[in-house]
């Protein structure tokens, strides 16, 4: 059985696809804070998706969730890098509190193997691009990438002390259908309440790299399945960029309005806390084995197209 924190949400429903389509079973733990219902309503009938609706907050009902449990995917944390210029305690405590618990009540259960979703955010604004794993020290700027670089470290000492085996994906940001945060969900909410103008914070030169959820979760499976020390360690992304600028053209595109005006607030930054730049290094990942489908801007286009149809214009 595959335990699946945050499985209801974005990328852990895709997680869930694709290990229901590798025939495993699969229990998901979500509070459904931002995960919805109708992410996994497809696997209703199947008899192979159990749903524990539960706060990884909640220790007691972490430790129920890991019997017969041979495999910990953990994605489970508030998504929102921006919440925290204004809430400081979230990523701490969905963040690292949360991987804490996962991994105590792994100990507690016997369950050694983890599977966990970092982010490129732990690099902070490193001068070395694309930014491989070796690079050092990691000073993340904002504290989303502090709490994850407090889980990695979590994780990597309970590897070292406990025994655990560990897969540590280092996030390009990820986009898909089923998106419910993020700049291309952003730039269509906007579209949608005023079509004649598209509002972009920062300049729109920031640059990142970007990542469909289908080729994250293949890559996420296909890296347990080929890297076997005791900590694996691995940047997840396409190894190219797209500007913030291009992203708004293609969803403009997308979107069939005619004359949308876009408008730029100025700054090399969406926010405090944004790394304006980001790009990484992934022959490692490639080295593996593993060839994403869809580079950058294309995962960008078809997002667009997805979720337009699913919000509507
Ligand atoms: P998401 O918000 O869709 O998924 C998070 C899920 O976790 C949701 O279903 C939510 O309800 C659940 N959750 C949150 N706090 C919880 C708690 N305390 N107890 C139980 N469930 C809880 O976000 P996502 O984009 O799918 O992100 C998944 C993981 O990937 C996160 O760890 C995120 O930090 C990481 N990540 C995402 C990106 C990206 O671009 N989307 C990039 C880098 C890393």
């Amino acid at each position: 059985m595959h335990l699946v924190t945050g499985g209801a949400g974005f990328i852990g429903s895709h997680l869930v696809d694709a290990l229901v389509d590798a025939g495993q079973k699969v229990r998901v733990i979500d509070n459904f804070s931002s995960g919805r219902e109708e992410f996994l309503s497809h696997h209703e009938d199947s008899g192979r998706v159990e749903i524990f609706r539960a706060d990884l907050l909640d220790r007691d009902a972490v430790k129920k969730s890991m019997q017969d449990v041979d495999m910990v995917h953990h994605l489970a944390a508030n998504p929102d890098i921006r919440l925290g210029t204004e809430v400081t305690d979230t990523d701490l405590k969905q963040g690292t509190l949360a991987t804490y618990n996962v991994l105590e009540a792994m100990r507690m259960e016997g369950v050694s193997r983890i599977s966990f979703s970092s982010s490129s955010a732990i690099y902070g604004e490193a001068d070395q691009m694309p930014t491989p794993e070796t690079y050092g020290p990691v000073m993340p700027i904002s504290l989303y990438g502090a709490s994850k670089l407090g889980s990695e470290a979590l994780i990597t000492a309970w590897a070292g002390t406990f025994g655990a085996e560990a897969w540590i994906h280092r996030f390009a940001n990820i986009v898909g259908p089923r998106g419910t945060h993020g700049v291309i969900f952003d730039f269509i909410h906007k579209l949608k309440r005023d079509p004649s103008r598209l509002e972009v914070l920062g300049n729109g030169m920031q640059e990142k790299s970007y990542m469909s959820a289908e080729d994250c979760v293949k890559a996420m499976i296909h890296l347990i399945g080929h890297c076997d020390k005791n900590v694996n360690l691995y940047n997840l992304g396409t190894g190219d960029t797209c500007s913030v600028r291009r992203i708004a053209e293609i969803v403009v595109e997308e979107s069939g309005l005619e004359g949308v005006s876009i408008e730029y607030t100025g700054g090399d930054r969406g926010w405090a806390g944004d790394v304006p730049k980001t790009s990484l290094e992934v022959s490692r990942l490639l080295e593996t084995g593993f060839k994403p489908n869809l580079a950058s801007e294309e995962a960008i286009r078809h997002t667009a197209r997805a979720l337009i149809s699913e919000i509507g214009l």
